[in-house]
This record gives C-alpha cells, structure tokens and sequence, in this order.
C-alpha cells in the first residue's frame, strides 16, 4: 500500500509516523508514506502558497495552482484523490476497514489544507472524496490525514502485534470494547472483576460481551441499532454474577449498576 499526503509540513506527518507500530510497520515495507510539499510547486520569489479571501474576511486560503501541480507531480500514483475538511464524510471504524482493503492495490493521495482552507475550485476538480475526522476545526489537514493513516493500517495484516485484537477492540462488533485491566490484581484500592482472574474462557468471553454491552449503552447509546429488550436481559443476568462494586470498577456509573441489579424485577 503507497498513500501520498500533500502537506506544507512534511516533516511533521514522517516524524509521527515513524513511532510505534505504525512506524515498524513501515521499516518493514508492509506500507509506504510519500510526502509532497505543494511550496515546491510554487513559481514565485516568496514560494506563496496561500493568497486573501475573495469577499473579505480573516485568514488566508491555499491557492489552487501549487496544490494541482501538487498533485499532478505523482502521475499515476496518485490513485484517489482525499481532502481532509470538516465538510466532509465522517471518518469511522468502517470506513477504516474499506480503505485497507480498497488500497491495498491501489494508491491513495490525502490532501491537507492549512489557514482558511482551500480553494473551491482545487477541491470541485481535483478531488475525488472528502473526509472529516470530527465536527471541530483544526489548523491542518495534517493531524486528519495521521488519524486516517493510523486506524487505516491497523487493518493491515502483519501491523498490530496481534492480529486478533482489530476484531475485538472497540467498533469491531459495532460496540465499544470491554474496559481491560493487568497486573497487580490490587491497585489504587480496587480489585480485577474475580471473572476475568479464573481462567474460565466461557465466562470470561460471556462477561466481556455482556460488559462491552452495557458500557455501549451508557457511553455511546447511539452505536446501538435497536434497543434488543431480550438481548438487554441476558446480559444483565451474566453481569449480575459479578458483584456490583466490580461492575463499578469496570468504569460503569452507579446508575447502570443499579439498572443492571434492578433490571430481573417485575420481567
Ligand atoms: N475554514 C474552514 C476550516 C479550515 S481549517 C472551515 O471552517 O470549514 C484548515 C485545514 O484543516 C482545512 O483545510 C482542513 O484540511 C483541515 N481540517 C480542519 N478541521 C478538519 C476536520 N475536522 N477534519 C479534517 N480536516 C480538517
């Protein structure tokens, strides 16, 4: 896999991702970064890549040409064409799954706008998709395009140490993953849920599921598809075999606890 990334700050996308495992996986070609620097695309004495607004207003807007010549720099492996813009597609776990597999074969260039933003007309005719990574504002595409980068190759096979944990870790089952706990079994005056210490697998597997349930439905109600009454029931009765201050410990609010404890009355 080959992504390009157009950006006024090279060094800064290289150097974030030479860390951790992203940063192994590169050293072992499992995927390529290629930067561009559209101020290498600019003909003037100041190399000016942003000009003032037409209409007014604060801030400056990258202009057009650098950012084409840019892009036409790579040929043919630019591949697809993403800028990186609060207007567009939210980025998610799902479409991080699509893009590995989609260009595994095939390239992909991020575009990454600075200031204001970028010039309309670079976007109607030079981009084939716009991607946000959440409903604020930075500074830069930069830290946008990084974010894709990271949760694209997770889905990268031979990236994450191990390869089973992108199918549990959060979104995988379309709800967050169950919280997690390591040594010591005491620490900071709370103890590891006595399940997850047996060794029993069947358990430990039905109370993370129950669990991973029941902290969706607290924190992120909306990544429920339907509210499944009878799903809802059996996990609570696996969820009441653990004490309720474990289920505490497990970061659920008292509120849940008790809904969980409460919810066997009058069914
Ligand atoms: N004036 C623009 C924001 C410009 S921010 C507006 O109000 O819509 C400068 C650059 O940061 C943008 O060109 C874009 O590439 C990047 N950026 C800012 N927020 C982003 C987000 N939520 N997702 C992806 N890129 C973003």
């Amino acid at each position: 896999m080959r992504i390009n990334v157009i950006t006024l700050f090279p060094d800064a996308v290289s150097d974030f991702l030479s860390w951790g495992v992203v940063g192994q996986a590169m050293k072992h070609k499992i995927f390529q970064v290629n930067t561009v620097n559209p101020r290498d695309f600019t003909e003037d004495v100041h190399k000016s890549v942003d000009d003032r607004p037409y209409g007014g207003g604060d801030g400056m807007i990258m202009r057009a040409e650098p950012l084409k010549k840019a892009v036409d720099s790579l040929g043919e492996y630019a591949g697809t064409r993403v800028y990186l813009s609060p207007h567009g597609e939210l980025w998610n776990d799902g479409l991080a799954r699509e893009f590995a597999c989609q260009f595994k074969t095939s390239n992909l260039t991020l575009i990454c706008g600075r200031y204001g933003g970028v010039d309309q007309r670079f976007i109607n005719s030079e981009v084939d998709r716009v991607v946000s990574v959440g409903d604020y504002v930075l500074s830069g595409g930069e830290i946008a395009a990084l974010a894709m980068i990271d949760s694209i190759a997770r889905f990268l096979p031979g990236v994450l140490g191990n390869e089973k944990s992108k199918e549990t870790d959060s979104f995988a089952n379309g709800l967050l993953e169950a919280p997690q706990f390591t040594r010591p079994p005491t620490v900071l005056g709370q103890n590891v849920p006595t399940v997850l210490r047996g060794g029993d697998h069947k358990s430990i597997d039905a109370f993370r599921a129950a669990l991973g349930l029941a902290v969706s439905r607290e924190r992120r109600p909306d990544l429920l598809a339907s509210d499944d009454d009878r799903l809802w029931r059996e996990m609570c009765e696996i969820l009441r075999t653990v004490p309720a201050e474990e289920l505490r410990t497990c970061g659920l609010s008292a509120e849940s606890v008790n809904s969980i404890y409460s919810s066997s009355k009058g069914l």
